[in-house]
């Protein structure tokens, strides 16, 4: 079966893709068609955050299986109680709306945001938001997404949106001179925007005017959580306190799910009628949060990953030592990586080729930086892999180029 070409008929081409077809995966690694393994750095975009086929995540979906798969939101959803439940306990207090995805998770906290504009807003209207953002795909989330190539085609709802340069403290108070914004939206660290972390002194400060003006400070939670840069949520590193926190990606073990926790501020801005949706939350998708939250809270769960994470950055740096010319200042937060390459386009996406070649997957983004999206079981093993095959790799792209 000529599955490329069927695809290529059949399936709206919205995604470039990679020329393997998976058949199977088992803990940090994929298996194709022919039985070639590859490392999975990549994990379905921050997705699979305990590889795949984790044992706990099978019986999950063994057991939550066997009862039900939905059941709709007019009955109590058991699993999706326990799982808000938790992530509340585990961030702030409030409540949770739960979606299918993350840009359903955008547009709830548009909603929440506007439902608090209204009742206690004070002629606050809009929100602030990053240089080159990333919220998601739907219209609401295009609007707040500030890449170009991402919202230029498509129409633009007319709430106020203001856009800020990372680290600007001093904009932020800037625009809060001339405009009234009602909250202020960021991801800790900007995922497809080039994977770049914002300071903890920044997102004090951001805190900080978000309390003096009286704006609600939202932090988009959907690839940074879950543990992804070492500790469950990336805001916790920072000591700050969001009014309203983005999860998904990696929340469901590898069913869509997503959601916004909204504290005490919005907690109670919904009312029944003002928001819904049919699916979510998927009472499978909610067992198998539960799964995953009950390995990431297994005590010395978090001391390994970081310990791994330390030996990554470690590997990453010393390796930028000793090819300073053709790598730039790395890039990210614990598991979230991006290596910058001094490269063409051209031979950033060969030398990704090269690598799935030798059984390693990686992702490209901003053209030139290669990401890194391990799942949290990395082993320093498969650390010591990626750097030799990568090292190898790209001395010997660079020796080409010379020789031409
Ligand atoms: C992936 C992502 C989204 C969108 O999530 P989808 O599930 O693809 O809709 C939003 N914000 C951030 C930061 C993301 O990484």
């Amino acid at each position: 079966m000529d599955w490329r070409s069927l695809d290529e008929q059949y399936i709206v081409s919205t995604y470039k893709r990679l020329p393997i077809a998976i058949a199977k995966g088992e803990g940090n690694y994929l298996y194709d068609t022919n039985g070639k393994s590859y490392l999975d750095l990549f994990t379905g975009l921050a997705v699979n955050v305990l590889g795949h086929s984790h044992p706990r995540i099978l019986k999950a979906l063994h057991e939550q299986g066997e009862q039900f798969l939905h059941i709709s939101n007019v009955f109590l959803n058991q699993p999706a109680i326990r799982l808000a439940q938790r992530l509340v306990e585990q961030t702030i207090t409030g409540k949770v709306f739960f979606t299918n995805s993350g840009a359903e998770a955008t547009e709830a906290a548009i909603k929440l945001i506007h439902k608090w504009t209204k009742a206690e807003g004070a002629g606050r209207e809009g929100i602030v938001v990053l240089r080159n953002s990333f919220h998601g795909r739907t219209l609401g989330a295009v609007r707040l997404t500030r890449q170009a190539h991402v919202y230029q085609d498509f129409p633009q709802p007319a709430f106020p949106v203001y856009e800020l340069d990372a680290e600007d403290s001093e904009g932020l108070r800037a625009i809060c001179q001339s405009a009234k914004p009602a909250a202020v939206l960021m991801e800790p660290v900007l995922g497809s925007g080039g994977v770049v972390p914002l300071t903890e002194a920044f997102l004090r400060e951001v805190e900080a005017v978000c309390q003096e003006e009286g704006m609600l400070f939202a932090m988009d939670e959907i690839q940074t959580g879950m543990g992804r840069t070492g500790k469950l949520f990336a805001y916790q590193h920072a000591g700050v306190s969001p009014d309203l926190i983005l999860f998904a990606k990696g929340v469901g073990g590898g069913l869509p799910l997503g959601g916004v926790i909204a504290g005490t501020k919005l907690m109670n801005q919904f009312k029944p009628g003002d928001h819904g949706t049919t699916f979510a939350p998927s009472p499978l998708s909610a067992a198998l949060g539960n799964a995953v939250l009950d390995e990431l809270l297994e005590p010395g769960f978090a001391a390994g990953v970081n310990e791994v994470i330390e030996y990554l950055w470690a590997g990453l740096e010393a390796l930028r030592a000793r090819m300073p010319e053709q790598l730039q200042a790395l890039r990210g937060k614990g598991m979230m990586v991006g290596i910058p390459l001094s490269v063409t386009p051209d031979e950033t996406s060969r030398l990704q080729s090269e690598l799935l070649a030798e059984g390693i997957l990686v992702d490209v983004t901003q053209k030139t930086i290669v990401r890194l999206l391990p799942p949290l079981t990395l082993t320093k093993g498969d650390v010591d892999r990626f750097l030799e095959v990568f090292t190898r790799q790209l001395t010997a792209a660079i020796s080409a180029k010379e020789a031409l």
